[in-house]
């Protein structure tokens, strides 16, 4: 069989199997597998295929017929321009949380000296990690309550070669009484009754890291309450928000945190994703 034959082939059996980008996944399996750019991809489309890799090529095509995401097939993601490992155990980085990393990297890099950063949940680590590798002045601390979420989240500083330190634990109960200038969490959000009607794929993601509770609003309770007693003065918290949850996240940290500024930020679809506040320079 061909690369276009195969291609062809991938992507008949990826939409019949209702995969949303057939053709994306069908190329992306393609290029990670063969170790070939998308243009290889045309120019040697009539070359053969070798027996073993069209083993591996269908192996990959059935798991993601089966509703599996490519991410986790492939055992990689890329968010912010940085590869980051993933497996079954973390979510895989979507492209609106490049908005927390952003946001987050504006704030640090107003911040002279040796900022601190402590990054809650970090999952595979994409959040902190980005932000360790686009600004490295700052000092970086992230925590996650599943070890292995830390796992992978160490797998990926090393590969990104960049500065962190990793803490775990359930929120704040994995540090001790330290205060960080900015802290940013993307904890898990969907109401829990909600879940089961996930997107097929999502539904192979750990719900441990999507269960927000009944409203979805467990986790920004309690970061709300407690980030005064994590904050330094003059500190900024950052937040990702789910839909429709800006508003009542902007209240909770209005209500626990002395805001000299607080507010939303929209993503690239123009949904409010993002909620900070920033504590006055006196706490
Ligand atoms: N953004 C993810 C989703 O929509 C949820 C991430 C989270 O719960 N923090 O599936």
């Amino acid at each position: 069989m061909t690369i276009t034959e195969w291609l062809t082939h991938a992507r008949d059996r990826l939409s019949r199997t209702g995969c949303p980008d057939p053709d994306i996944d069908a190329r992306w399996i393609a290029e990670d597998t063969l170790g070939m750019t998308r243009q290889d991809l045309v120019f040697e489309g009539d070359r053969a295929i070798p027996r073993a890799q069209l083993y591996t090529l269908e192996s990959m095509l059935d798991r993601r017929a089966a509703g599996e995401p490519v991410q986790y097939i492939l055992g990689s993601a890329d968010f912010m321009g940085l590869r980051f490992r993933v497996d079954h155990g973390v979510l895989i980085p979507r492209q609106d949380t490049e908005t927390l990393v952003e946001a987050a990297l504006i704030d640090l890099r107003q911040r002279p000296g040796q900022p601190t950063l402590l990054d809650l949940c970090c999952g595979s680590g994409c959040v902190g990690l980005s932000l360790a590798s686009l600004a490295p002045h700052a000092r970086i601390t992230l925590t996650d309550i599943s070890p292995e979420a830390l796992e992978i989240a160490k797998a990926n500083q090393k590969a990104l070669e960049v500065r962190a330190e990793f803490r775990q634990g359930d929120l704040f109960n994995a540090l001790d009484r330290e205060r960080f200038d900015v802290i940013t969490a993307n904890p898990p959000y969907i109401p829990s009754g909600e879940l089961p009607a996930l997107q097929r794929e999502v539904r192979f993601e750990p719900a441990l890291a999507l269960d927000g509770g009944a409203d979805g609003l467990d986790f920004y309770r309690r970061i709300a309450e407690a980030a005064p007693d994590h904050l330094n003065p003059g500190g900024a918290l950052f937040l990702e928000v789910g839909i429709r949850q800006a508003q009542p996240v902007l209240e909770l940290v209005k209500a626990h945190l002395p805001c000299a500024e607080a507010g939303t930020i929209k993503d690239l679809n123009g949904v409010e994703r993002v909620v900070f506040g920033k504590t006055r320079d006196e706490i």
